[in-house]
């Protein structure tokens, strides 16, 4: 188990780094990103602390934006947990407007008046900033969307049920109202603790690499 984790982290880290602000250029249009985070080590390298992918075609440099420029936190679970954690840290009772969905126009109707328009943009920019200071990332080029998925929840599960990669006691996370998010180390919720990557996956993820780095 926790050698397949190993192998990861020793491909990942050997792939090329992207930071913001990054050219679009020169990230796949398809594909699987790995995020790390300043401060969280694993495996003797930088800590995986999120992996993600996209389900429309072509979409993985606007997925990418949702996370690192765009701010709005609807679009982007990721940003809305970096922002649950700032203000669980300050103890801020706007985090109970911050758990709220606005995308829809009857979701804006009925909660609409208590946004602090001001208020949330400020949130926004420190999210944005926490991000774009924080955390880089490397990404394997896949055009097919069954199995950016699939590996995609094959990665989760390997990291979350690692017993070698725990976050640091300064991480963000552990600020988190989620327990999953504290318990796992992982900036996500989903495909936690099921089906890991086996001996195929790691050969696959290892030409993946290759094809692009
Ligand atoms: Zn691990």
């Amino acid at each position: 188990m926790s050698q397949h984790c190993t192998d990861l982290h020793r491909i990942a880290y050997g792939l090329t780094r992207h930071r913001f602000p990054f050219e679009d250029s020169v990230i796949p249009r398809n594909g699987v990103y790995i995020l790390f985070e300043t401060g969280e080590y694993g495996h003797g390298v930088d800590r995986i602390v999120r992996v993600g992918t996209h389900t429309g075609p072509n979409q993985l440099r606007s997925r990418l934006k949702q996370h690192f420029v765009q701010e709005n936190k609807d679009r982007s679970i990721f940003r809305k947990n970096i922002g649950r954690c700032l203000l669980n840290k300050d103890k801020d009772p706007y985090a109970s407007v911050w758990e709220l969905d606005f995308t829809t126009r009857v979701a804006k109707l009925k909660n609409g008046h208590l946004i602090d328009s001001a208020y949330q943009s400020n949130i926004e920019r420190r999210v944005s900033d926490y991000i774009q200071t924080n955390f880089s990332f490397c990404v394997l080029s896949i055009e097919d969307k069954t199995e950016r998925l699939s590996l995609e929840s094959r990665l989760v599960s390997t990291l979350s049920l690692c017993e070698e990669c725990i976050p640091s006691i300064h991480w963000l996370g552990m600020s988190s109202p989620n327990e999953k998010i504290r318990r796992s180390g992982l900036w996500q919720v989903n495909e936690l603790y099921k089906e890991p990557l086996n001996n195929q996956d790691l050969n696959r993820i290892e030409v993946l690499a290759n094809e692009y780095v």
